[in-house]
């Protein structure tokens, strides 16, 4: 198994971060209007999301260097009004949005100490974590919703370590929930393989090492197959 390093995950926050800034800035007004690869939200939704996500990582680095306890999100309906509200914004006040937060963020994280970084953080998903975590989950983030805004960016085009790290993390998660079934993860095109806690005996899923990110991520468009090329298993949510 691979670890990353906070220094590994800046890296993947600063790319992924560009590939959104690269979509974004790619589409006109018409284009942010239509569906983005996530049911029922539209890339505007995406986008508020993302600089709205990027607002409540920078209170969690505050949050480090202070000491004053400031959430992710005020409240869960807070979190979804904030990307309704964002859907009704202009392209170009999304793409500002986008790019100030991001800038914003970066700029908090390089003031952060050593001893700040480890300081502990409370998640939205009520996770307590060092705040040297928050790199990791912007970069999932920004990594993700670069392919979910539907603008030809695929898993194939994120870096090779990064799915590495992402595929580490949601096999942990899925096999801490315990709620799908048992599986043994085996890219084709990687000398690393990961077993999935879960019911019945593992399933073997072969394919890419992009492809079964896509598929363990719950994303449609994948490449991963079962024992004689059947279908994969049906997954539940990871977050
Ligand atoms: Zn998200």
């Amino acid at each position: 198994m691979t670890d990353r390093t906070l220094a590994d995950a800046r890296r993947w926050v600063a790319h992924g971060t560009h590939l959104c800034r690269d979509a974004l800035v790619s589409l006109d007004e018409a284009d942010f209007g239509q569906p983005s690869l996530l049911k029922g939200w539209t890339r505007k939704h995406l986008a508020a999301h993302l600089a709205a996500n990027a607002d409540a990582v920078g209170n969690l680095i505050r949050w480090a260097r202070t000491g004053e306890p400031t959430p992710m999100y005020s409240s869960l309906e807070q979190r979804a009004d904030d990307i309704e509200d964002g859907a009704r914004k202009s392209a170009s006040e999304l793409t500002n949005w986008f790019d100030q937060s991001a800038t914003a963020l970066g700029s908090a994280m390089d003031g952060l100490t050593p001893a700040q970084w480890a300081a502990e953080v409370l998640t939205a998903q009520g996770r307590t974590v060092p705040a040297s975590e928050t790199p990791w989950m912007r970069a999932r983030e920004v990594m993700i919703h670069a392919v979910d805004l539907g603008t030809g960016v695929g898993f194939a085009d994120l870096p090779a370590d990064f799915l590495t790290a992402l595929v580490t993390d949601i096999v942990g998660k899925r096999s801490a929930a315990v709620d799908g079934p048992a599986l043994l993860v085996s890219p084709s095109d990687l000398d690393l393989s990961w077993t999935v806690a879960g019911a019945g005996d593992a399933t073997e899923v072969t394919g890419s090492l992009a492809g079964l990110t896509a598929y363990l991520a719950g994303r449609a468009d994948h490449d991963a197959r079962g024992p004689d090329g059947a279908r994969a298993p049906d997954l539940p949510r990871w977050l």
